[in-house]
């Protein structure tokens, strides 16, 4: 069989996690199988569906790594299609207009409630003669098309994730609405569970990788793929992202959309890396940190939990890390370029890329902070001191007032070039003797230097913040707004 698999997401918000991650098993599925990752975009919900979240749905997956392999299919476009489909029920006596009014559904379900049984549709009108259906369209009433749901009907599947599974008829709330109130002449919107199947068929779709929410939904599609004399997919719902107390992760845990982590410095590698973690495990003897096409090669079904996957800050703070670590200093100097550009900030030197140049000076900065970054975000607010100057902190003012500091640091600045390049054996040099002139120990100057230079006594590695600082002179104003501040 050709593994054919889609994912469908409604453009009706930015690109959730949940959505994301669902892509995630979609696309290292058909990777594995050599398939097909394809698209649908469900936006039928005319009023909350916006092109804008199309576009935001697949920057996001691109940016992801996440290749599909045919234009998106627009389901809005294939509306006839599900309109046939509706009518080919209607004419075999498997649905039928339902013209119940709002109003007598809501008595049905205020009696339910009152009698505490559970809320279901009471198939009220599935019998009706021609005769009472005049009179329902004479009264100038409208109908939703209704698909009969047996309630003695088992229906089961054999999920990837979950194994057998098994759902009565009886359970799945009534005759359920396949499109919505129109005029008795007319077939109304078509709504998802029908639409679903006849653009899966459609599709080819030979598994449906989504969520374990939509399990009940499995069940009444299954009922439509029989009555339409469809070829049934195969079904893996896959556990639900939860925050990190073990509820469903929602709006209110913060960051829930790609976009957000995104702008938050986390990187694609590292947050496809983690999402495929949350409900797969990797292999016996592979590691944790790996890539889409690694992670593809060993993917199957059978290592994904069925339990949900609470949300791990510390573990995608960690794959972030490592995926900074490991990159090399050019790459990590492009990531930041345009961080420090959205700052208005400008590295001293000449254009070009040679010894002196912007781009030199840029590429030592991202080498010296690259391996205390955990997210891009870090590479900009680490790199503040380097293009601002910056106010002291307390720690910082009190080294300055120790003793001996002042004396030192001054001692370092009668013998200090105004700008220019400054080797690590001069600074090595300079600091010996401006410690031996003033009196104090190495150490004390060094401390101090820090706290002039970046007004904080915590940073990257001394010399290199010095000659990167050196370069403009800016060492030197520092210095002397250090020991003589204003
Ligand atoms: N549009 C549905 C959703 O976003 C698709 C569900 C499915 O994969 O069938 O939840």
């Amino acid at each position: 069989m050709t593994v054919r698999v889609r994912l469908a997401p409604s453009p009706t918000g930015t690109l959730h996690i949940g959505t994301a991650r669902t892509a995630v098993f979609n696309w290292l599925f058909a990777r594995h199988h050599g398939g097909e990752f394809l698209l649908r975009i469900e936006d039928t919900d005319r009023e909350r569906s916006r092109p804008e979240f199309t576009a935001d749905i697949l920057d996001g997956l691109a940016w992801l790594g996440l290749s599909w392999d045919a234009e998106p299919v627009i389901q809005s476009e294939r509306i006839e299609d599900h309109r046939r489909a509706i009518s080919q029920l209607l004419e075999a006596g498997l649905a039928y207009r339902c013209y119940a009014s709002e109003n007598e559904l809501e008595q049905m379900r205020e009696r339910q409630k009152a009698s505490g049984s559970a809320p279901r549709h009471d198939n009220r009108h599935r019998h009706l003669s021609s005769e009472q259906e005049q009179a329902f369209i004479a009264e100038g009433r409208e109908a939703v098309v209704r698909f009969r749901i047996d309630d003695g009907a088992t229906i089961g599947w054999s999920d990837l994730v979950r194994g057998e599974m098994s759902w009565r008829g009886s359970d799945l709330g009534g005759d359920m609405v396949i499109a919505r109130r129109a005029p008795a002449d007319r077939i109304g919107d078509p709504l998802y569970n029908l639409v679903v199947v006849v653009d899966d068929a459609a599709m080819a779709i030979s598994h449906v990788i989504r969520g374990e929410d939509h399990i009940a939904n499995t069940a009444k599609q299954l009922l439509l793929y029989e009555a339409l004399g469809l070829p049934l997919p195969v079904f893996a719902h896959t556990p639900l992202i939860l925050n990190p107390e073990g509820r469903k992760l929602s709006k209110r845990d913060g960051v829930t959309s790609v976009g957000e982590f995104r702008a938050m410095g986390y990187s694609a590698e590292a947050l496809v890396n983690y999402m495929t973690l949350l409900g797969w495990s990797p292999p016996e003897g592979m590691a944790e940190r790996f890539t889409l096409p690694e992670a593809a090669a060993a993917f199957s079904f059978e290592r994904v939990n069925r339990a949900g996957a609470r949300f791990d800050w510390d573990k995608l703070n960690w794959l972030n890390a490592q995926v900074l670590h490991e990159l090399p200093s050019a790459d990590l100097r492009q990531a930041l370029e345009p961080l420090w550009r959205s700052e208005g900030w400008e590295a001293p030197g000449e254009e070009g890329s040679g010894d002196g140049s912007r781009e030199a000076w840029e590429l030592a900065l991202a080498e010296l902070l690259g391996p205390s970054l955990i997210t891009l975000k870090d590479g900009l607010e680490q790199a503040r001191p380097f293009f601002e100057r910056p106010t002291l902190d307390s720690g910082a003012s009190q080294q300055l007032e120790a003793d001996g500091a002042t004396a030192a640091l001054t001692a370092l600045l009668e013998r200090l070039q105004a700008g220019g390049s400054l080797s690590v054996e001069q600074a090595q040099a300079l600091l010996s003797e401006a410690a031996k002139a003033a009196g104090v120990k190495k150490g004390v100057l060094m401390k101090s230097l820090r706290a002039a230079l970046l007004g904080s006594l915590q940073g990257p590695d001394l010399i290199t913040t010095w000659r990167l600082l050196h370069s403009s002179g800016e060492d030197r104003t520092r210095l002397m707004l250090a020991v003589a501040p204003a």
